[in-house]
C-alpha cells in the first residue's frame, strides 16, 4: 500500500480545488468501486477527497414534473422513493447487488464509473436525465461516452441527478448469480407521446435501442417485440456471456421490462 492523504471535504468548493490541486487526487463517495480497484492495483490515488461530509449532497428532492437525486443519495434511499412518477428508478436501485452495497454505493459514483455492467447508466438513459455537475448540465444521451468513460473532465464534480417524471417505466436485468452485476438489462420509460430503451451490460457503454424504441412508440406492448431481433455484431463477448446469447438476451429483458411497467402504472 502506497502513502496517500485522505481530507473530508467541507464544502463543494473545497472539494474542486483539492481536485483541481493534485491529478492523482480522487474523489470517495462510498468507496465501493474505488477501493476494491485500488486493492486490485488498478489505481493508486495521491489524495482522496471524501464527499460524505458535503452539506445537501445526499439529498433527494421531488417536484412537480423532475425528481432530483443528490450524488452522494446511497443506492438504498432512492430504492425507498415512493414518488409514482419514480416507480422505475426505485425498481432499479433496490436490485442493486446486496444490502450493504446498497447503503454505501451513491448514483454519483455508479454513474462517473459508468461500468458497462452497472444498473444506474440504464435509469439515466432511459429517463433521459440530466445530470448536473460543479459547472454544467449534461445530457444523459451526452454523458456515457464509452466503456468506463463519460464527458466529465478530470477535476468535475457530478452534484445531482434530474429525472424527469415518467407516467410509467420498468426495468428489468439478466444478473450475473455470483456478482448481480448485469449481464443484460432493458430500461423502458415510456414518456405518454414517445418511448424510450436504454441497454446495459451488453456492449462496452449503455445505449438506446432506437429501433425498439420505434415500435414500442407506437404500441407499447410485448406484442410490439413478435418479430424484433437482435444482431450480435458489436455485442460484448466475455467469460460471463457470448455475444450470440446476449443477443438473444435483450428482446427478452426488453419484454420482461415492459410487464414490469405494466405492474407499476402510476
Ligand atoms: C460486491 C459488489 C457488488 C456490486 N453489484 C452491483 C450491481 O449489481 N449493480 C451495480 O450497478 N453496481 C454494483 N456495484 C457497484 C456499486 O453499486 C457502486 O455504485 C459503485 O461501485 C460506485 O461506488 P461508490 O458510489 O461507492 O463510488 P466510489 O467507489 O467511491 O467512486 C467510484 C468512482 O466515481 C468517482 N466519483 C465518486 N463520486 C463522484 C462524484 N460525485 N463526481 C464525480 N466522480 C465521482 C470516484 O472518484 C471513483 O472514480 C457493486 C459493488 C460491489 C462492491
Amino acid at each position: 500500500m502506497h502513502a496517500f492523504d485522505y481530507i473530508r471535504a467541507a464544502s463543494l468548493a473545497e472539494a474542486e480545488r483539492l481536485l483541481g490541486s493534485d491529478p492523482e487526487a480522487k474523489l470517495l463517495a462510498g468507496g465501493q468501486t474505488l477501493l476494491p480497484a485500488w486493492k486490485h492495483g488498478l489505481n493508486a490515488p495521491s489524495l482522496l477527497i471524501d464527499l460524505q461530509d458535503i452539506g445537501g449532497l445526499s439529498e433527494l428532492s421531488i417536484e412537480r414534473d423532475t425528481i432530483t437525486v443528490g450524488a452522494m443519495a446511497r443506492h438504498a434511499k432512492v430504492a425507498r422513493l415512493e414518488d409514482s412518477g419514480a416507480t422505475g428508478l426505485a425498481m432499479l436501485a433496490a436490485g442493486i447487488a446486496d444490502p450493504q452495497v446498497r447503503n454505501l454505493g451513491t448514483i454519483g459514483g455508479s454513474i462517473a464509473n459508468n461500468d458497462p455492467a452497472a444498473d444506474y447508466p440504464a435509469a439515466v438513459l432511459g429517463l433521459n436525465a440530466t445530470v448536473i455537475t460543479n459547472r454544467r448540465a449534461i445530457a444523459a444521451d451526452r454523458f456515457f461516452t464509452d466503456l468506463f468513460s463519460t464527458a466529465l473532465e478530470p477535476d468535475e464534480i457530478i452534484v445531482a441527478v434530474r429525472f424527469p417524471k415518467v407516467l410509467r417505466a420498468g426495468y428489468f436485468k439478466v444478473a450475473n448469480p455470483a456478482s448481480g452485476y448485469v449481464t443484460v438489462g432493458a430500461f423502458v420509460a415510456d414518456f405518454g407521446d414517445h418511448v424510450r430503451v436504454a441497454i446495459n451490460g451488453a456492449r462496452t457503454c449503455v445505449y438506446r435501442d432506437e429501433a425498439c424504441e420505434r415500435l414500442l412508440s407506437e404500441d407499447l406492448s410485448t406484442d410490439a417485440l413478435h418479430d424484433y431481433a437482435v444482431a450480435p455484431d458489436n455485442l460484448n463477448d466475455d467469460l460471463h456471456a457470448s455475444a450470440n446469447y446476449r443477443a438473444h438476451l435483450i428482446p427478452r429483458a426488453i419484454a420482461r421490462a415492459i410487464q414490469r411497467l405494466n405492474e407499476t402504472p402510476s
